[in-house]
């Protein structure tokens, strides 16, 4: 479903220009208009999903593999050193546009990208309850 107000709809199927470099039935792969680094592509759907809460799990599986051609095809051009495949979801994990995207950032020695976090720790009894409560869900 399309949603009026979503700007990456608009993008998606072709309403608003984009810098394309493959588009499909289910996705189109373009160019991010503020990269973190040179050649920082997007994956989108077509289909609108707000997150990965959203999308189903056989569009979530072509989209990777998808990705997995879009990445090596990325890797040959720019001859990158590194490559992050980032996917923010909600506010506080850095999502701003709220329809499902797959960010593919190029990684050079010496960026000054930052994607990495202070190493936790956590506990046996935390592990257990983890462990425990999540294979519940799944
Ligand atoms: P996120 O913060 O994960 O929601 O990512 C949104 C990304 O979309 C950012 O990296 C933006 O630079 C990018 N972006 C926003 N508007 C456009 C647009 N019109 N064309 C291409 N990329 C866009
Ligand atoms: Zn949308």
């Amino acid at each position: 479903m399309k949603k009026e107000d979503c700007i990456f709809c608009k993008i998606a199927n072709g309403e608003i220009p984009s810098a394309t470099i493959f588009e499909d039935r289910d996705f189109r792969v373009m160019l991010d208009i503020g990269p973190a680094t040179r050649g920082h592509v997007l994956i989108l759907t077509k289909e609108h999903y707000d997150n990965i809460y959203e999308i189903d799990a056989e569009t979530a599986g072509k989209l990777f593999s998808l990705a997995s051609v879009i990445a090596r095809a990325m890797k040959k051009v720019l001859n990158c050193d590194g490559m992050n495949i980032l996917q923010n979801n909600g506010t506080v994990a850095g999502q701003t546009v709220f329809h499902f995207h797959l960010h593919l950032i190029p990684r050079y020695e010496g960026d000054q990208v930052q994607v990495t976090w202070p190493q936790g720790s956590i506990t046996e009894e935390e592990k257990e309850e983890l462990v425990k409560s999540m294979k519940k869900e799944i």
